[in-house]
């Protein structure tokens, strides 16, 4: 009787790669793929041109010997030949593992010794960095150089296009390929303690791709040119480009020209309909759009903005400016990355409506989210109460790549290290990450809040608050500023500002007037290293209220 009432469905049809490349190939008619150039003009080529090339390219693995599993690096921008290299790795049954360009050279050497890469794939404009560290690496046998530009001292170094054109052109045999064998291989920013590797499965990114895909989520489709901003060596580009191959939209490449005017440029030329970045790029290309009136972003009704938490005012900036709506995402590296989308409920632009585009949205489907406090107790969802946010779902990780780590997981939950509060409709909203919250008094101050009324004030370019150790409140704010050019907006001025927007005792009573916030490697407050002046007595430009 049980083996009846089995369902008759092909459950076994596996969820890999392998269907996304196939679609790229046969389904995807007259989509995209464009890639920015030095001189500022783009390449193009149909999406069945790119399918050709991934299967040159996995002819290519194969005959370099890249077998099943082996981890195989890619130190490159965003650009088509990464596009290849996301395809042709994993659908070969081969791990990609996406370098993060950014990270401190020591890092760098980690984690290719600990992913034990077999051969790195490197743009020529990287060539200089990777040469230097090239030595230190214990397991890599081969490079293969992307580009026309020089291979510098890189031992066994092989040329890409000639590798692609001596492959020539036809189908490749791909292998059958378990949808939960590794896929991709990314590692944590690593801003406490050694990087960690996060290992994604053909089905992880799969069902992932799909929920880029959901009308609540990025909301991805046939009709949109997605401009991916967001690097390629973080987090799959937020599985931008996995998301654009499903739904046969077509995909902008900036490769690493990542500055407000060559975006602009590419944005007023090439209209993307969604974007993917970080909230201190759009903050560059907000001001530089204000300054030049020829710049159009007009076709922007879906940036996706996440990584850090997306300053209110930025969005009602862009949008009665420049008729661009940002969406805020929240996730990690460990969410593969997105875990929540904030499109707003219906109804009048009013405060309650932006307070909500300041939340980070609710969860997608299938990720269930809880709020957890100190003593593992659930947290209700009453909008004010707040605990560590655990997640869980088909696209979060588990444990990490050799490096057993009981602490972050929570019987089948993920521990996020973010601090939130979600009210009733299910709008999560963060507060702090639990290395960075204010404990003032027993009671907690949300740096994240105080940061978003800060730059709501025209004058503040950045800002940052950190805890200050206090004899008396255990902690208080410390808001480190940078002001716009030229203005002399003075401490009391912000806190007026802040008065009637923030509780009477979150008022700070310390600022540091500084010229840049320093920035992680993946341009995010690096709050750690403003710690770490504080203690050593060098943040500058303090002053007292
Ligand atoms: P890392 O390697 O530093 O963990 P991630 O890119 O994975 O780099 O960073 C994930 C973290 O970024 C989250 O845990 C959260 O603290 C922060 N984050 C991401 N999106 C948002 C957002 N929309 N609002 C606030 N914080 C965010």
């Amino acid at each position: 009787m049980t083996d009846m009432l089995h369902g008759l469905m092909q459950d076994d049809f596996p969820l890999t790669l392998n269907h996304i490349r196939r679609r790229v190939r046969s389904s995807n008619f007259g989509a995209e793929v464009v890639t920015l150039m030095p001189d500022g003009s783009v390449e193009r080529s149909t999406h069945a041109q790119v399918a050709e090339r991934i299967d040159r390219l996995a002819r290519v693995l194969a005959e370099l010997g890249i077998e099943q599993g082996d981890r195989v690096g890619t130190f490159a921008w965003n650009n088509q030949r990464h596009l290849e290299l996301y395809f042709a790795i994993p659908c070969s049954g081969a791990v990609l593992h996406t370098l993060n360009i950014r990270l401190f050279n020591e890092q760098l050497t980690y984690i290719v010794n600990h992913a034990e890469d077999k051969a790195i794939f490197v743009d020529d404009s990287l060539v200089p960095l990777l040469e230097k560290l090239a030595p230190s690496f214990s397991t890599v046998e081969r490079y293969v150089v992307m580009g026309g530009g020089d291979t510098g001292t890189l031992p066994n170094a092989l040329r890409y296009e000639d590798l692609l054109e001596a492959a020539g052109p036809g189908d490749f045999d791909y292998p059958e390929v378990d949808e939960r064998q590794a896929a991709a291989l990314c590692y944590t920013s690593g801003t406490t303690g050694n990087p960690k590797g996060v290992l994604y499965s053909h089905r992880s990114i799969s069902l992932h791709s799909s929920g880029t895909l959901m009308t609540d989520s990025t909301a991805l489709s046939r009709d949109d040119r997605v401009l991916a901003v967001v690097p390629m060596f973080h987090a799959n580009a937020w599985g931008l480009p996995y998301g654009a191959a499903l739904a046969g939209a077509d995909l902008i490449l900036p490769d690493r020209f990542l500055g407000a005017e060559p975006l602009a440029n590419l944005i007023t030329a090439e209209r993307p309909t969604l974007m993917g970045c970080v909230p201190t790029i759009f903050a560059d290309l907000l001001r530089y759009a204000d300054a030049h009136p020829e710049v159009d972003l007009s076709s922007l009704t879906n940036a996706a903005c996440g990584g850090s938490a997306v300053p209110r005012q930025l969005m009602k900036d862009f949008e009665e400016r420049h008729h661009v709506r940002i969406f805020q995402a929240w996730g990690m590296t460990e969410t593969s990355p997105v875990a929540t989308y904030s499109r707003p409920m219906e109804g009048e632009q009013d405060d309650a409506y932006w307070d909500d585009r300041a939340k980070q949205g609710r969860p997608l489907p299938w990720v269930e989210l809880r709020l957890v406090d100190d003593d593992g107790t659930e947290v209700p969802w009453d909008g004010l109460s707040t605990g560590e946010i655990e997640v869980r779902g088909p696209w979060i990780a588990a444990g990490y790549f050799r490096e057993p780590d009981d602490e972050k997981f929570d019987s089948g939950w993920l521990r996020t290290g973010d601090i939130a509060a979600v009210d009733e409709k299910g709008f999560v909203q963060i507060t702090d990450r639990a290395k960075d919250v204010i404990k003032s008094g027993g009671e907690w101050i949300s740096s994240v809040e105080l940061e978003n009324e800060l730059m709501s004030h025209p004058d503040v370019v950045e800002a940052a608050v950190i805890a200050k150790p206090d004899e008396r409140w255990a902690e208080r704010p410390l808001c480190c500023v940078v002001l716009a050019n030229g203005a002399g907006t003075t401490a009391d001025q912000l806190v007026d500002h802040l008065r009637d927007r923030v509780a009477k005792w979150w008022l700070p009573d310390e600022f540091a007037f500084v010229e840049e916030i320093p920035k992680t490697s993946v341009g995010k407050f690096d709050k750690k290293v403003l710690r770490g002046r504080l203690a050593e007595g060098t943040l500058d430009g303090r002053v007292q209220v």
